[in-house]
C-alpha cells in the first residue's frame, strides 16, 4: 500500500513541476501516464465505469479547475495565471491502490483562493489525526467540516472517502461531514483515503454534460485534497505524500 502510495505522490510531483499558466490538462494526463507505466504501475482511472451511465474515464488523472470539483476529464485548454486545478490519481502496483489528490496553484492565485486552499489541506489533516483506534468515522468528518464551515467554506456533500486495499473503492464510506461518535468504529488494519472537497460559497453541485465533470453551482471555486491512511499499531500512517509537491511550493 505505501509503494502504491508514494508512487501516486511522486506522480502528482511530476505534475506539479508542469503546471504553470499555458499547460493543457491533457498535456499533464500525459505526463502522469507515463510515468506511472514506466514505473510499472496501472493508473486505475483510465477506463473506470461511469456510474451515471455515460462513458467510461478517458484519463489518467482527473483534472478539475477552479468551479469544477471532481472528476473533471482532461481537455486541451490551457490553464491561466490564477487559475487553481485539483489533480486526483489513482493507481495500481502490486496488487495495491494508491490515491491522492493535490490542489496546485496556476501561477499567482488571490488571496481568498489561496487560503482556501489552505483551509481544505488543515482540513485533510484535522480529519487525520482523528482517525485512531477507538474513534468512530463520524469522528473524521466532524472534523473536516467544522474547521471548514468556521471559515464559511461549503463541505460538499454528494462524494465522500472511502476504504482502500486491493480494490480502491472499499467500504466504509468516509464523509467530509458528520457526527462525533457516529458510524463504524476505527481499528487498527484499516486503510482509508480521507479526500475533503471543499467549496468558497455555496456547497451545491450539479453533474456536467460529460456525466463526469463536477461543478459548484454556484460557480464559485473548490479545493480537493486527499491522503491514503492506514491505521497501524495503535497511530495514523499516511500512507501518500505531499513531500516532493511541498518542495515544489517554495
Ligand atoms: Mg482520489
Ligand atoms: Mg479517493
Amino acid at each position: 500500500m505505501r509503494a502504491a502510495n508514494l508512487m501516486v505522490g511522486a506522480t502528482l510531483a511530476e505534475i506539479g513541476k508542469a503546471v504553470r499558466p499555458g499547460v493543457t490538462t491533457s498535456q499533464l494526463d500525459k505526463i502522469a501516464e507515463e510515468y506511472i507505466r514506466d514505473n510499472g504501475a496501472v493508473p486505475t482511472f483510465k477506463g473506470f465505469p461511469n456510474p451515471c451511465g455515460g462513458e467510461s474515464f478517458p484519463a489518467s488523472i482527473c483534472a478539475s479547475v477552479n468551479d469544477e470539483v471532481v472528476h473533471g476529464a482532461p481537455d486541451d485548454h490551457p490553464l491561466q495565471e490564477g487559475d487553481i486545478v485539483s489533480v486526483d490519481c489513482g493507481i495500481l502496483l502490486n496488487g495495491y491502490n494508491g490515491d491522492s489528490c493535490y490542489t496546485f496553484s496556476v501561477g499567482e492565485t488571490s488571496e481568498e483562493v489561496r487560503l482556501l486552499l489552505k483551509t481544505t489541506k488543515e482540513a485533510l489533516y484535522k480529519g487525520i489525526e482523528t482517525a485512531l483506534p477507538g474513534r468512530r468515522i463520524g469522528d473524521i468528518g466532524f472534523a473536516v467540516q467544522t474547521h471548514c464551515e468556521a471559515q464559511g467554506y461549503g463541505v460538499v456533500r454528494e462524494f465522500v472517502g472511502h476504504g482502500i486495499g486491493q480494490k480502491m473503492h472499499e467500504d466504509p464510506p468516509v464523509p467530509n461531514y458528520g457526527r462525533r461518535g457516529c458510524g463504524i468504529q476505527i481499528k487498527n488494519g484499516l486503510c482509508i483515503a480521507i479526500e475533503p472537497m471543499i467549496t468558497m460559497g455555496s456547497p451545491k453541485i450539479y453533474m456536467t454534460e460529460d456525466r463526469w465533470t463536477v461543478k459548484t453551482r454556484d460557480g464559485k471555486p473548490a479545493a480537493h485534497f486527499e491522503h491514503t491512511i492506514a491505521i497501524h499499531q495503535g497511530k495514523v500512517d499516511i500512507l501518500s505524500s505531499f513531500e516532493e509537491i511541498e518542495k515544489l511550493e517554495k
